[in-house]
């Protein structure tokens, strides 16, 4: 694994990882404004909608970080119960559970603060620390597994998959969004000048600290193209394995089935 410039283990990769997020909590959500232009507020909606939030569904979302994806479930599954008690339909037991799972606490408790603002129902919300690689919850427990920007973070990407397929239920859906990989080639060339020249640069100026987002723009190119994620997806033991590419490759949506 590559750092900047520089080869660095497993360990201190890892190492690594929890500094760049203890350092970038505060600013995070508005670097991600920034450097997307907003743009990851769309993609996390199309993210939830091809999930299916259903009301009652156990859900887990790995990597969750400031709360954005759980936020959005939420809402969705609101929605529902909304129009259907509009349509004369009885409101159910609602005992939707939605797991934010992330392995680094200040990111928690960015998203716990967010959370008691927007006075999101505490009972829906459970907020876990905890890695992607081992998961604490039982096998078969969750209907759904999101991780949105941050399957790239975690050190052994296959025991991360290996843990998604576990935790679902039969019927269950994964869902992955990651920064993935341009194919077409002046948009190629943009987007690496904009990566590698102007992110680092914004890290800088916004959030104070070039380096993490040096690690960010490195992490990206890194990481396997999407076909390749796609057969690593299936040889985890997911069905129906597809991706859906947004903004050309910037963003690659991954998903599968457990059947
Ligand atoms: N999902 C959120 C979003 O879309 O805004 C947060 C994405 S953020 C780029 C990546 C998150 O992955 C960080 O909060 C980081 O702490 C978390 N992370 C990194 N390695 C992890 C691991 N092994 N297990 C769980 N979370 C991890």
């Amino acid at each position: 694994t590559s750092f900047g410039f520089k080869e660095v283990n497993e360990e201190e990769k890892a190492k690594l990882v929890g500094n760049v997020f203890t350092k970038v909590a505060p600013s995070y959500d508005l670097m991600n404004d920034m450097m997307s232009g907003g743009l990851h507020r769309l993609w996390k909606d199309r993210l939830v909608s091809k999930l299916h939030p259903f009301p009652g569904m156990n859900h887990l979302d790995v990597a969750g970080g400031t709360g954005d994806i759980a936020f959005r479930i939420l809402d969705n599954i609101n929605g529902v119960s909304h129009r259907a008690l509009q349509n004369g339909q009885a409101e159910g037991e609602d005992d939707t559970k939605i797991y934010v799972l992330d392995i680094n606490p200040n990111m928690l408790a960015v998203g716990k603060k967010r959370a008691a603002d927007k006075m999101l129902d505490s009972r829906c919300l459970q907020w876990v620390e905890g890695d992607a690689e081992a998961l604490t919850f039982e096998e078969s427990s969750m209907d759904g597994y999101t991780i949105a920007f941050g399957i790239r973070n975690v050190t052994h990407i296959e025991r991360a998959l290996d843990e998604a397929y576990r935790v679902l239920k039969r019927g269950g859906r994964f869902l992955c969004m990651e920064l993935s990989h341009v194919d077409t080639p002046l948009f190629k060339q943009i987007y690496d000048y904009y990566s590698f020249s102007v992110i680092p640069a914004m890290g800088e100026v916004v959030a104070g600290d070039r380096d993490s987002y040096q690690y960010l723009v490195e992490s990206i190119r890194q990481f396997p193209k999407q076909e390749k994620f796609a057969r690593m997806i299936a040889e985890a033991g997911f069905q129906k394995v597809e991706y859906e590419n947004l903004v050309g490759g910037v963003v690659a949506i991954h998903t599968g089935l457990k059947l």
